[in-house]
């Protein structure tokens, strides 16, 4: 995918990037020639490794910092042990499927902590850095539950509901700035996480692998088609344009018609 910007001498720090989305945008602003801060909550070899290979990859500076986005002392942490954060995307996030009366609690206070309350904090520490540098982006990656929801997501979509209200805020409180927060909502992608749940879902339906895909994972994704994860890189990088200088405080769907219906 072509990068049509110039990120080199910037930095930004993913949350939740050693696997899936943020691992793809972290792949293509390294194209574009930013230097990388690769977070998660695990501190394994295989995450420094990660990190190492996309430096030597694009010859940029690339580490990896490990931050628990379910604490927020950590969320805070992340960012001040990066020193210097110009783009902060606001990736990490899991996911609960029960009806509200069986949803547990504790998994209730973990969407909301990792999947909200996290962008709160990284913002926080985040913004006094992008001011000083005079130039920042906060770019959420929300989804298309952020603006429609669906049965027995209730954690999930009241923190992604919940982050499109924040980008708005942070938007506002930045206006006059040359910084803009947006939020970023994608349809279905095929990260590890779904992939992991084509077998059952085959099983359970009694279906082959295509039908699965186009009626069940995509029932409500009109072009039939996954979003990819470069495709979502892409569009970080668009908003980290000057083209992109007056786009804040909106979404910006990549979902293949999802919210059109
Ligand atoms: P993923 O499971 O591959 O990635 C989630 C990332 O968050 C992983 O790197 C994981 O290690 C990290 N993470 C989880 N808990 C964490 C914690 N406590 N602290 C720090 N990091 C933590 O899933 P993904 O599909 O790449 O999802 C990334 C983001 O995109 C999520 O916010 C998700 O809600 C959103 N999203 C995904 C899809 C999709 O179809 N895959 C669609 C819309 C939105």
């Amino acid at each position: 995918m072509a990068i049509i910007t110039d990120l080199s001498g910037k930095t930004a720090v993913i949350t939740g990037s050693n696997s899936g989305i943020g691992l793809g945008i972290a792949q293509t602003l390294a194209k574009a020639g930013a230097n990388i801060v690769l977070n998660s909550f695990t501190d394994t070899d295989d995450d420094h490794a990660l990190a190492a290979d996309i430096a030597a990859e694009h010859g940029i500076e690339a580490r990896y910092i490990q931050g628990d986005m379910s604490k927020g002392d950590q969320c805070r942490a992340l960012i001040e042990k990066a020193g210097v954060c110009d783009i902060l995307i606001n990736n990490a996030g899991i996911q609960h499927v029960a009806a509200i009366e069986n949803f547990p609690v504790e998994k209730w206070d973990a969407i909301i902590a990792i999947n909200l309350s996290s962008a709160f904090h990284t913002a926080a520490v985040a913004l006094p850095m992008m001011r000083k540098a005079g130039w920042g982006r906060v770019i959420n990656i929300a989804s298309a539950h952020g603006l429609t929801a669906s049965p027995y997501k209730s954690a999930y979509i009241a923190a992604k509901h919940g982050i499109v209200g924040l980008t708005k805020t942070v938007a506002l409180e930045t206006a006059e700035e040359p910084i803009t927060a947006n939020a970023i909502c994608p349809g279905y992608v095929l990260t590890p996480i779904v992939e992991k749940q084509i077998p059952d879902t085959m099983k359970q339906y009694n279906m082959d692998r295509e039908t699965v895909i186009r009626e069940i994972l995509l029932a409500r994704q009109p072009s039939k088609e996954f979003a990819t994860t470069a495709q979502l890189g892409g569009t970080v990088a668009f908003l980290c344009t000057a083209a992109a200088d007056q786009i804040t405080g909106t979404t910006i769907s990549v979902d293949g018609g999802w919210t059109a219906l």
